[in-house]
């Protein structure tokens, strides 16, 4: 997939789904997936903090979440013609997730905004499957890497605010080899518990 690139910061040109095709295709490989949420602020970051931008180069899909980056590909004549944003992403791939039967798991946000978020999504989804979540104040990160191995997740939602779930994901990402899909979703839990 060739990337646009915005002060040194890739960006996918893909609708939510042709990223959802594109993941259907890399998980059908069992090749792992990273999506992160590009916005002007984030762009910003990137350039006084290379550590950032690398983190958000090295993601296998860097969204379009801001109107800066789409106006930014308008005037250089680019391909992105629409945002899309961390929260529908996340809401577009629990609706796949649903449909295609794979095991979810959420880590991240406070207990009583992770367990509201969960019975709101599955109010939507019946059918979803969720192998279990974690609020995001857990100070044992082995023993959760454990269970979230343990759990048959295919696809995991890291909502701890940027960059502390991009690093997350990053230190982890091997130590999860069943999981195919990584989401770092920032305050969507949140946005999901209403
Ligand atoms: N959070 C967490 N653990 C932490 C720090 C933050 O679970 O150690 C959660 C916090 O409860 C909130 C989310 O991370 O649900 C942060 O959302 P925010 O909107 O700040 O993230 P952004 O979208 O701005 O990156």
């Amino acid at each position: 997939m060739v990337k646009e690139t915005y002060l040194g910061v890739d960006v996918s040109p893909l609708t939510y789904e042709g990223i959802i095709s594109e993941l259907q295709q890399k998980m059908a490989r069992n090749e792992q997936s990273t999506i992160i949420a590009v916005n002007p602020e984030k762009v910003i970051t990137a350039n006084r903090d290379s550590q950032v931008k690398s983190l958000i180069n090295e993601s296998t899909f860097q969204i379009p979440d801001g109107v800066g980056v789409l106006l930014a590909s308008k005037l250089k004549g680019g391909r992105i013609t629409s945002r899309v944003t961390g929260v529908d992403m996340m809401g577009k791939l629990l609706d796949f997730a649903a449909l295609e039967g794979h095991p979810v798991y959420f880590y991240g946000a406070k207990e009583e905004v992770v367990t509201k978020a969960i019975s709101e999504i599955q109010k939507d989804r019946p059918q979803l499957k969720v192998a279990g979540y974690t609020n995001g104040y857990e100070k044992d990160e082995s023993a959760l890497v454990q269970r979230i191995h343990e759990s048959g997740a295919k696809m995991l939602f890291v909502a701890l605010g940027s960059p502390k779930q991009e690093l997350w994901i990053k230190r982890n990402l091997a130590n999860l080899p069943n999981v195919l899909v990584f989401q770092g979703v920032g305050g969507s839990f949140d946005v999901f518990s209403g």
